[in-house]
């Protein structure tokens, strides 16, 4: 919270000091801009400058450093400008310091109280950049220590599951005569529920490990792809369930193939699934743009899903059906969810029950 003063006339910075210490501010004075700029990244509070002591060149520098801060970050300056009448040249000079962002300009013959009231009021605003920067950070922290627990985890659970699938089976192969039919039955239901379980923990597992990256060192990729890989994938439900699907042009996106091909296929996956009993499937997808962003949309003519419902789905293992009508476990638009707003994108729903559902998400062009 310490406030650097540049001020070329020695005496001037050592006034403003002696403003600041009757508040108990600790101040700082910079001799030059130099000093100034050597100084910026250590962390200040804010930052009070005579007008005079920065050439176009300075303010300049400043303004690069201004615009490297981190996104919390958004430090005060300070800016005593001369008395007298406006100029061309002053009008241009407090564009120019329009540069600096976090700028207020006091003219100069100041009193004290006045400076005093614009540190005050910079350190105020200063100290709630700090306190949300220790809360983005403690965000950060417990995410990262939950896709860390949800990783162990599911990667610890699938060992005792392993061994449940293999003796199971070698039972059924080695004993199924010595069990009647209510004993193979069972064997039956607990070989199911661990091909489940794996399921759910493969798909656990996929969503702990959507992890951050840099979007933008990312290459562009045609969405025609990831989409056939996820058509493929889905080739035995497809033929099944007889669907028609439509697909208009697709663009290209700055996304890992493996993500867009997951998201295409948990979405048009769900489409298949959650048809209605009696019509064919038809489903529609399309890409649009609309203000930097790319909408996909995956268009339906299922069971559709009640207003109440349209946000909660997207929570994990929230499901609207029990296992024997539709199986699942809840992962998939979870999943879905994650991936998107990992590449600073959004999704969500437009549905009726009865009338069909259109997931629609965004990515970044
Ligand atoms: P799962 O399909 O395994 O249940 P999801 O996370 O993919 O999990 O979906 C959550 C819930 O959202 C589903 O249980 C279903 O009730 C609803 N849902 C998802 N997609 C559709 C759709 N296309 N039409 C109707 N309901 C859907």
């Amino acid at each position: 919270m310490r406030v650097l003063i540049l001020a070329p006339i020695g005496r001037d910075a050592r006034l403003l000091a002696g403003t600041l210490d009757a508040l108990k501010i600790e101040a700082a004075i910079a001799p030059a801009p130099e000093a100034l700029l050597s100084m910026l990244p250590q962390g200040i509070g804010a930052a009070i400058i005579a007008e005079e002591a920065l050439t176009p060149r300075h303010i300049e520098e400043l303004a690069r450093w201004v615009a490297s801060q981190p996104p919390w970050s958004d430090t005060p300056f300070i800016v005593l400008t001369s008395a007298g009448r406006p100029t061309p040249e002053s009008h241009r000079r407090a564009q120019d310091l329009q540069a600096l962002g976090n700028l207020t300009l006091i003219e100069r013959p100041a009193r004290p109280e006045t400076i005093q009231s614009a540190v005050r009021t910079a350190l105020r605003a200063r100290m709630r950049q700090y306190e949300i920067r220790s809360r983005q950070e403690a965000l950060l922290r417990a995410n990262a220590d939950l896709e860390q627990f949800a990783h162990s985890a599911s990667h610890d659970l699938r060992e005792p599951l392993r061994s449940i699938g293999i003796y199971s089976e070698l039972l059924s192969r080695n004993f199924a005569t010595s069990l009647d039919p209510k004993g193979g039955e069972f064997l039956g239901l607990i070989q199911s529920a661990a091909k489940r379980m794996d399921a759910l923990l493969s798909d656990l597992l996929a969503y702990a490990h959507v992890s951050s990256f840099a979007a933008e060192t990312l290459e562009q990729v045609h969405a025609i792809g990831p989409l056939k890989a996820a058509l493929e994938n889905l080739g035995g439900a497809i033929r099944e369930s007889g669907a028609q699907i439509a697909l208009s042009e697709m663009p290209t996106v700055r996304m890992h193939e493996s993500h867009l091909s997951q998201v295409f296929q948990n979405l048009i996956g769900n489409a298949i699934k959650y048809r209605q009993e009696d019509d064919p499937v038809r489903i529609d997808l399309s890409a649009s743009r609309a203000e930097g962003y790319w909408i996909f949309s995956i268009a339906d003519n299922g069971i559709g899903i009640p207003p109440a419902h349209k946000e909660t789905i997207f929570g994990i293992f929230k499901r609207l059906h029990t296992n024997g009508k539709y199986p699942g476990n809840g992962m998939g638009l979870a999943i879905c969810q994650r991936i998107v707003e990992r590449y600073g994108g959004r999704i969500w729903v437009e549905s009726e029950p009865g009338q069909g559902s259109k997931f629609s998400f965004t990515i970044p062009e």
